[in-house]
């Protein structure tokens, strides 16, 4: 396959890192084997006083999956881009350092804050316009900011060093595949557009619910929590995608406008104990593994008072969706992992009298990872003509060959930010959260408790 990438180098800054060894090696890794990187050189950076070998081990660990799967030339590739890699000690935030690398690389470069948030933007800080070379492609992790005036500042920061369309933040929850699905469900097929609208939809709900608890990021999770984390970021970018208006292409522009407008309309409206609900695990048991209390989880500060659970009822005003509530849920240590949004359409007006056995709405069902697509329908089954039965028509959707972090740095390095976040949008999900964060923080809305392995608290309707 012939390589489409624009840039040289790829600098990873936090080489030590969780995210690099877990996530960014083996999607980049991916890419390199099947002949998708070709050219491409990676330079790691860090801290840490890592001699060129420890870096090498890292670089072997993470490439090795992609190692076993690949035929002669991906491993030839894989081969060259690690032999060729090097490994730099520096302190991002010490003034000259990053820019003394930067001058030291064949460009374009593709620089990745693999950091700390605050370390990210720090490092911004430390360079000056001038330092970053033109074609150089800055990529930033999430969460973006922490508020929407912090969000606005690393936004000003990093206009000074480069243009929008060489900026790419990060949302890895979705790939490619599953954003082309949605969109293709519901703009090539004639019959879903007309009843996508508040005349036809009850409500929709977008969850994410994972069986995993915090697995040791205390230190990262206890100041986010799941609103930050999940809802904030990921949720809001699937709820624009089922709620766009249709784009003129799936590319960039077109898109990531018609994603800008819909969440310029969305708001979460007071009071908060209504239309917001949190919680926190307490001990249990997930799958036979014993959970402990999130309070005495290694690394929390109980009194912190963070949610392991987060649901938020978004409004969109606008002609299509006045009314329809968008019911956004995400949260760790639940008995059974969850990963859809669910489209519950209005009931029939009328049912002729005669028949039975209809006694919940149509729903249609859009699974993630695997893409799923699950359509509830009443119809004559088997027996009494009379008595509906419910149905599920269902179809598997295309997947990516690629991991999630495969697809996010082939764009970057292909310079296609369709999968990233503009600058006004991520301004605009701070905006969205901010009010909901504020008034938790005044406590408006309780903390309540779910045993791990449970659904979630009991007094939550299911
Ligand atoms: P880690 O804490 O595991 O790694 C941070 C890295 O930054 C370390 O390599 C650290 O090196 C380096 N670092 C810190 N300060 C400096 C400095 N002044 N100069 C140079 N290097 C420095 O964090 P993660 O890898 O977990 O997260 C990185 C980013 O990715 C965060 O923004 C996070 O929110 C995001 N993210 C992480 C995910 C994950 O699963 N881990 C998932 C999605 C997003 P040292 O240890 O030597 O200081």
């Amino acid at each position: 396959m012939t390589s489409r990438i624009t840039v040289k180098t790829l600098l990873i800054l936090g080489a030590s890192g969780d995210l690099t060894g877990r996530l960014l090696l083996p999607g980049l890794a991916r890419l390199v084997s099947r002949g998708r990187a070709d050219g491409l050189s990676l330079v790691g950076a860090g801290s840490d006083a890592w001699t060129p070998e420890q870096w090498l081990e890292r670089i072997e660990e993470s490439f090795a999956d992609a190692h076993s799967q690949a035929e002669a030339y991906g491993r030839r590739e894989l081969k060259r881009i690690r032999e060729s890699s090097s490994y730099h000690q520096l302190d991002v935030t010490a003034e000259g350092q990053l820019a003394g690398l930067l001058a030291q690389l064949e460009g374009p470069v593709a620089i990745y804050f693999a950091l700390p948030p605050r370390v990210s933007q720090l490092a911004c800080e430390a360079l000056a316009p001038g330092q970053v070379p033109a074609g150089t492609r800055l990529v930033m992790e999430k969460p973006f900011g922490s508020s929407a005036e912090s969000a606005r500042h690393l936004n000003k920061t990093l206009a000074a060093l480069a243009p929008e369309d060489h900026i790419h933040r990060v949302d890895h929850f979705l790939g490619k595949a599953t954003v082309l699905n949605i969109l293709g469900l519901r703009f090539a097929n004639t019959f879903l557009e007309p009843v996508w609208n508040r005349e036809h939809i009850e409500k929709i709900e977008i969850v994410f619910d994972e069986d995993l608890a915090l697995e040791g990021r205390a230190r990262y999770y206890d100041g986010a929590g799941a609103l930050r984390d999940m809802i904030q970021s990921h949720l809001l970018q699937i709820m624009a995608l089922l709620a766009i208006e249709p784009p003129a292409s799936v590319e960039e522009r077109d898109l990531r406008d018609a994603v800008a407008t819909v969440l310029r309309a969305g708001s979460i409206k007071a009071p908060y104990a209504k239309s917001t609900r949190r919680a926190r695990y307490t001990a249990g048991s997930i799958g036979g593994r014993k959970v402990p209390d999130y309070a005495n989880e290694d690394g929390v500060d109980a009194a912190r008072g963070t949610e392991t659970l987060a649901e938020v009822e978004v409004q969109i005003d606008n002609w299509r969706w006045q009314g329809v509530p968008f019911i956004l849920r995400s949260g760790k240590a639940l008995g059974i992992k969850r990963k859809e949004a669910v489209v519950t359409f209005r009931p029939v007006p009328h049912l002729p009298r005669g028949f039975t056995g209809v006694d919940s709405p149509n729903q249609l069902r859009i699974g993630f990872g695997p893409d799923t697509l699950q359509f509830d329908v009443d119809v004559n089954g088997p027996g009494d003509v009379l008595s509906l039965d419910r149905a599920t028509l269902e179809a598997e959707l295309s997947g990516s060959e690629l991991l999630p972090y495969g697809e996010v740095l082939e764009g970057v390095l292909t310079g296609d930010p369709l999968l990233s976040v503009r600058a006004d949008t991520a301004e605009d999900c701070w905006r969205i959260m901010e009010p909901v964060l504020k008034a938790w923080a005044r406590d408006s809305a309780p903390l309540e408790e779910y045993a791990a392995g449970s659904d979630g608290p009991d007094s939550w309707p299911g």
